[in-house]
């Protein structure tokens, strides 16, 4: 087995107003050649002098680093030829950097890490070659601007971890304000060194790989390169130490010298500049600039707040952004309604008109304006929406908006009244409808409502205006097949006839007491797909309509709760699919199923009914007379107990989803496009002994962009180096991008990262689910597909943690 090392060497063009050794402006994208003087020109006879700015933006990037500072920073000359180098030898410094033996953490895959940093220097960066046809020109406009390299210790292993290393380095840089980051224009650069070995024989021979200017670039092209090596030392080979480059048009590395050694640079102390020596005063200064990092602020705001993970992440993301959240925050309004905002619609605008946020009109104040608004109900989501965007487009506050708007909420119950009885008088079909106990024309009059006020109404309001005229307490059964309501004819089971429920809930009501029969009476039964089927069949038709059946009571809002009936087989992926999408109700939604007709399809619901009566909100499931998590359900065929649960964490599922459905879900014949959308591009395999790489690599060729792949326990995961090894596989799906989510066939929590074998995984791109069961992270899987509007909105809701 081998072993990767992976070391980084970043330049980035510090943010001063003047070059380093010359008072010559520093900046990208002026005429050539008119930021130049005879100093960074290299004409004989002039002296350098020192950019103190220069100097305390490189001690902050140490100090961030948490570097040992040097008491006295050398300057040296680094001797060599090139065009773009007028001086012939560059000041840098060698032997007494500014900082040395810092620190960088990390978190990699759910697992912390402190990559060391070897060193921090302060340099000055070349002129620019351009070349045109068969002419080369120079730009010295970029000579002598200030150029800080941090080098790493070679601890990254792979190319994925040394991608996030260097987004999030970015990402501290941009906060402390000493680089815009922007690898395009070269103001963030990175080379990488790179060996590999194998495992416990130290380094191998190290190969630079430089021209790669995204961080994209770095993942690929180290992962290309690290294959590449095993390759030869697979074959007996020797790896040459190199440096190549990365063609990004190739995707591959291509060889471009051999190794300079430091000693062909001839260095020595530049005569010109004195050892720079921080005074007291000026590390004073640094420290009072270091602001607070986005890892530590990471944490905090975690701990503040109870935001997710993922909300977190997109928060601090920027420091703008997350500076714009937390005086939001300040001004008295709820965080976690300013993350939902600014993730969602705020972004959303912004993306439209293709502005920052420091930039845009909206401020925290007007965010924070337009949240009170909401919560106090004088107008309502969707309206708020319309605010929004009229914030954007006349750059007015909320609250006068709504006064030029007359989009003032109507908060009046008794004005509400008024509006539903001009309804309900204009529509009496529907009416009748709904008192012979049909619910479905309840939305139909809510929307007649919301007409009649011009979207000014306050739906709960009108919902409860509606519940109260009608007095709904009733709880709907939604239908969905299988044993529960099935029949026994010659001793099969077999699907009974849709709207079976009814005769059952008769059985039921009729044995129960006096004071529970209503329970069992109050009970509105639908069957969402066209067939009594066994739930075995379920096919994407039969999800979406179970799923907008759902959206449509919750935002109906008359019902006192939800029952599924359901077959045994695949409860699991329906449970598990329901909680993903509805995780954030308001209403209980219970699930049930039995492994027989008769009394266990009684029993099992005779209990749903009751929880689902119960008012406690969350997603359940009730079966023999227990009730479980809809998460991480695993069916059995040892009747009676039917189900074993793998995790065991409480069923009050109530916690915040990682994707809300609060906008509503797309409509029926949507949905079901959607989910088979999602369902062509997923592919669920269960690792067995002796599987061959190509069965997967076979369906990877077939539109398939995610797979999940259920590994063994804790012991090997196939992925040693025999014909029967999956890492193939692996290897294959990070070359044509398919994800790869691994789960256990182990019941109980299996914590992957103190996997084995996990290491290899990981390092070929596969992502560990922790303890999701197969069909919980299958059901995710398509919920993300659903709900997400991109392929990074489907990683990060993957990726995300669970609490
Ligand atoms: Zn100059």
């Amino acid at each position: 087995m081998y072993q990767s090392f992976i070391g980084l060497e970043i330049h980035i063009q510090l943010l001063t107003e003047t070059k380093v050794f010359c008072g010559c402006r520093a900046a990208f994208g002026d005429e050539p050649n008119t930021n130049v003087c005879p100093v960074c020109m290299g004409y004989p006879g002039v002296l350098p002098a020192l950019n103190e700015e220069a100097m305390r933006k490189a001690y902050l990037v140490a100090r961030a680093l948490h570097c040992t500072i040097s008491p006295a920073a050398v300057f040296a000359r680094k001797n060599y030829y090139y065009p773009d180098l007028p001086k012939n030898y560059q000041i840098s410094q060698f032997g007494s950097p500014i900082g040395r033996n810092g620190h960088f953490d990390l978190e990699f895959h759910r697992k912390k890490k402190r990559i060391g940093i070897h060193e921090v220097h302060l340099e000055e960066d070349a002129g620019k070659m351009i070349h045109a046809g068969d002419m080369s020109l120079l730009d010295y406009n970029r000579a002598g601007t200030p150029l800080l390299e941090i080098v790493t210790e070679p601890e990254l292993e792979i190319g994925e971890e040394a991608e996030l290393f260097l987004q999030n380095f970015r990402r501290m840089v941009r906060y402390l304000g000493v680089c815009d980051g922007n690898m395009e224009e070269g103001s963030l650069r990175c080379d990488a060194n790179v060996s590999v070995n194998l495992r416990g024989k130290g380094l191998g021979s190290k190969v630079e790989i430089k021209n790669m200017n995204s961080s994209r670039f770095v993942r690929k092209a180290l992962s290309y390169e690290i294959e590449r090596h095993q390759e030869i030392l697979g074959r007996g080979g020797t790896v040459l130490q190199e440096t190549r480059l990365w063609n990004e048009n190739r995707d591959l590395t291509e060889s471009m010298r051999t190794k300079e050694e430091a000693s062909d640079y001839r260095y020595f102390p530049e005569p010109d500049l004195p050892p720079f020596k921080p005074s007291e005063v000026f590390l004073k200064a640094v420290d009072e600039a270091l602001v607070e990092l986005p890892e530590v602020r990471r944490a905090r705001l975690l701990t503040e707040h109870s935001l997710s993970e993922g909300q977190v992440d997109f928060l601090i993301e920027e420091k703008a952004r997350a500076d714009f959240f937390e005086e939001t925050v300040a001004l008295g309004v709820d965080p976690g309604q300013v993350a939902v905002w600014m993730s969602a619609d705020v972004k959303k605008m912004l993306n439209r008109r293709g502005v920052e946020l420091a930039d845009s009109p909206l401020t925290p104040g007007r965010l924070a304006e337009l949240l009170k608004l909401l919560e106090s109900g004088r107008i309502h989501g969707k309206i708020a929406k319309q605010v929004l965007e009229a914030v954007f487009d006349t750059d007015h506050d909320p609250t006068a908006i709504i006064k030029e708007q007359g989009w003032e909420q109507i908060t009046d119950p008794a004005e509400v009244e008024r509006y539903l009885e001009e309804v309900i008088a204009a529509n009496p079909q529907a009416v009748e409808a709904i008192e012979n106990g049909d619910s479905k024309p309840m939305g139909f009059l809510v929307g007649q409502v919301m007409q009649a006020t011009s979207g000014r109404a306050e739906p709960k309001l009108v919902q409860n205006a509606l519940k109260k005229r009608f007095a709904v307490q009733t709880v709907t059964l939604l239908e969905m097949g299988g044993a529960i309501t099935g029949r026994v004819e010659d001793g099969m089971v077999v699907a009974g006839e849709p709207g079976e429920s009814r005769a059952i809930l008769a059985r039921v009501a009729e044995k129960a007491s006096a004071a529970d029969r209503s329970a069992f009476t109050q009970v509105r039964v639908e069957v969402p797909t066209t067939e009594g089927r066994f739930s075995e069949e379920v096919d994407p038709e039969d999800w979406a309509a179970l799923l907008a059946t759902v959206d449509r009571l919750l935002s109906e809002g008359n019902t006192a709760g939800i029952v599924v009936t359901h077959g045994t087989d695949t409860l699991p992926y329906t449970a598990a699919l329901v909680y993903w999408f509805f995780a954030d109700t308001k209403l209980p939604i219970v699930l049930t199923a039995a492994t027989q007709p008769g009394e266990e399809a009684e029993s099992n619901i005779r209990s749903a009914l009751m929880q689902a009566r119960s008012g406690r909100p969350g997603i359940y499931v009730a079966i023999h007379g227990e009730l479980l998590s809809p998460i991480n359900l695993k069916f059995e065929r040892v009747a009676p107990d039917g189900f074993a649960n793998w995790n065991l964490a409480s069923p009050a599922h109530t916690g915040k989803p990682l994707v809300s459905s609060e906008t509503g879900l797309p409509n029926r014949d949507t949905l079901k496009r959607a989910l088979e959308d999602a369902l062509r591009s997923v592919y669920v395999a269960r690792v067995f002994p002796g599987m061959r790489a190509e069965s997967l690599i076979d369906v990877m060729g077939s539109g398939t962009r995610f797979i999940i792949l259920e590994l063994y326990d804790t012991g090997t995961a196939n992925v040693r180096e025999t014909q029967f090894s999956i890492r193939k596989a692996l290897v294959a799906a990070r070359e044509k991008e398919v994800r790869v989510y691994c789960t256990s066939q182990q019941q109980g929590i299996v914590d992957f990262s103190e996997y084995p074998a996990a290491h290899e995984l990981w390092k070929d791109g596969a992502v560990p689910m922790g303890r999701l069961t197969t069909e919980t992270v299958f059901a995710r899987l398509l919920a993300a597909l659903v709900l997400s509007e991109n392929d990074d909105e489907v990683r990060s809701f993957m990726e995300v943690a669970d609490a």
